[in-house]
């Protein structure tokens, strides 16, 4: 008995306590932030492997961004990027950060559907579709549910049959071969439901975009609920962007 107590006092916490306010230690790239130093900006585009950067003025589409800061590495008074993991939002245009502005990315209460407040408010049920995806964001949405994140203790969980699942999230750029699997696992999802896609590749098709190997028409048919960004995304930004879509907050 004491020597399990002594255990569990030399182990502390094997959770974090507040996923909201959890801190990212080690090197983190969360949300970047623009300054207005004025740069040679044709040059800070053109180093961006994805096209994530638009000029005059300029701004990083985190859709398409991978995280691999290089242009805050050739530009560092001009981009420097913050350890904000909140970086989930229902609206698509919210993943553009332009050049001055220092606000958080989040989820537009007033545009989430009602029913999904109302019916999966308590208890979400998801089926991960890897639509061509490399396992990083697969990994991390495996990480969102162990002992340290532990999402389920929210009431969100992994499901392996659509027919249980309350929504599905995508990851991966959505290859051809993977279109008509994607379609059938959402189809088997009974309604309500919801449509995630998580990660740089399933948003924005990333350093796969314009590939003629893939096919993501299932995003104009059924436009996404929640977008996560990261390449991959953090288990911190996958919890709460899910928590923030799904719940009232106060
Ligand atoms: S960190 Fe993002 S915006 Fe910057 S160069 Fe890399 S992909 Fe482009």
């Amino acid at each position: 008995m004491l020597n399990n107590l002594k255990i569990l006092f030399h182990q502390g916490k094997q959770f974090i306590p507040d996923v909201t306010t959890a801190r990212v230690p080690g090197i983190f790239r969360g949300r970047p932030v623009i300054s207005t130093e004025p740069v040679n900006e044709e040059e800070l585009a053109e180093l961006c492997p994805t096209g994530a950067i638009e000029v005059s003025p300029v701004s990083i589409d985190l859709g398409k961004c991978t995280f691999c800061g290089e242009c805050a590495r050739v530009f560092p008074m001009k981009v420097r990027f913050t350890r904000d993991y909140k970086l989930s939002t229902n609206i698509r245009e919210r993943l553009i950060i332009r050049e001055g502005e220092d606000h958080p990315v989040e989820v537009d209460s007033a545009t989430v559907r009602k029913e999904i407040r109302q019916v999966l408010g308590k208890s979400l049920k998801l089926r991960q579709v890897s639509a061509a995806g490399d396992n990083s964001a697969e990994w991390e949405m495996n990480a969102a549910n162990n002992v340290q994140f532990d999402m389920s203790r929210f009431g969100i969980e992994f499901v392996a049959s659509p027919r249980h699942a309350d929504g599905v999230v995508i990851t991966g750029p959505i290859s051809e071969n993977m279109a008509e699997p994607l379609q059938i696992c959402y189809d088997a999802i009974p309604e309500p439901k919801i449509v995630v896609v998580a990660g740089t590749d399933a948003i924005s098709g990333g350093i796969f975009d314009g590939s003629p190997a893939l096919k993501r028409e299932f995003l104009s048919l059924y436009p996404a609920d929640l977008y996560i960004p990261g390449n991959p995304p953090h288990p911190l930004t996958i919890i709460n962007g899910l928590l923030d879509l799904t719940r009232k907050k106060g």
